[in-house]
């Protein structure tokens, strides 16, 4: 009698059941050598790795055993891709849709008031233009540390003479005098050349056009439509405002004092109006750069942009 294939001794089955085994574990090791041969093909050959590249912080430069490491510093570069989008800012050239605007301020430095006028101007990112007095500089320590300050937090610098001279009527001797001494203040106290003057009260000649135009200076006055005499309004910071909000418009240079306590109490919600309105700020120099007709050069006289 013949024993059935089913009665057959189990032997064949264990080495069946070994096969699948080394099959399986085989199979295993095939399925894992990839995997980790992924995980090191970057480390190996990613340039964040060799050169320590500023776009991934985490990774360990030069150090090829930190395989594990490198893989897990992968989710760290992901915000990176994904970073949340900045507000978008209007930078192109001015129009009455995207309006410009600098703020002036002249017959400073004063110790009491430039410096909160400065904490005002950084804290809502504002760039102004100094007209400043020599004088002034010369008289004080802490007044030259509030010039520092000035072109330290990017604003422009301006001469305003020396002695707030009327160069209306001065002689080219005199009107040399009052620039070159205050120019090379400014120099030797901010290592600063100003390429921007006033003529104190606005007032200038043939002789101050001749002698700008020889030292390299523009003659910068301003859009008297929107200037609100701060000197005459000393104690109105509501009217300096009002009066620079309801009538500034594009490419407007607007007069006013560091010397004035008035103004300076003005000047926050002079700043927000103008910002409501779409204004953006910048420096005389930086708002004439925007000329339509060209650069204005030294001797010329602007009060706003055209
Ligand atoms: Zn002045």
């Amino acid at each position: 009698m013949k024993v059935p294939n089913a009665m057959k001794p189990p032997v064949p089955i264990w080495t069946a059941l070994i096969m699948i085994l080394v099959a399986l574990l085989s199979l295993t090791g095939c399925l894992l050598q990839p995997m980790t041969s992924q995980a090191l093909t970057p480390a190996a050959t990613s340039p964040s790795a060799a050169t320590g590249s500023q776009t991934d912080p985490v990774a360990t430069p030069g150090d090829p055993g930190q395989t594990a490491g490198t893989a897990q510093t992968k989710p760290t570069t992901a915000p990176e891709a994904t970073a949340v989008p900045e507000p978008t800012v209007y930078s192109g050239p001015p129009s009455d849709e995207h309006p410009v605007i600098a703020l002036t301020f002249d017959d400073g430095p004063s110790t009491d008031l430039t410096g909160p006028l400065l904490d005002i101007l950084l804290e809502k990112d504002v760039k102004a233009t100094f007209f400043v007095l020599g004088n002034r500089l010369q008289s004080s320590q802490a007044r030259g540390d509030l010039l520092r300050r000035e072109v330290a937090e990017g604003h422009e610098i301006g001469n305003h003479t020396y002695t707030h001279q009327i160069l209306k009527k001065a002689d080219a001797a005199t009107t040399r005098d009052e620039l070159v001494r205050t120019t090379e203040l400014i120099q030797s106290i901010a290592g600063v050349t100003p390429t921007v003057m006033r003529p104190p009260t606005g007032g200038y000649s043939d002789v101050t056009e001749a002698v700008a135009r020889e030292l390299g200076l523009l003659i910068v006055n301003w859009s008297w439509q929107s200037c609100p005499e701060d000197w005459n309004h000393k104690d109105d910071p509501d009217h300096i405002a009002d009066f620079v909000i309801e009538n500034a418009a594009n490419g407007h240079i607007i007069l006013l004092h560091d010397t004035n306590s008035a103004t300076l109490a003005a000047m926050p919600r002079i700043i927000d109006g103008l910002s409501d309105k779409g204004f953006r700020f910048m420096t005389v120099s930086e708002l004439l750069s925007y000329s339509s007709e060209g650069l204005p050069g030294p001797g010329e006289v602007v009060s706003k942009l055209k």
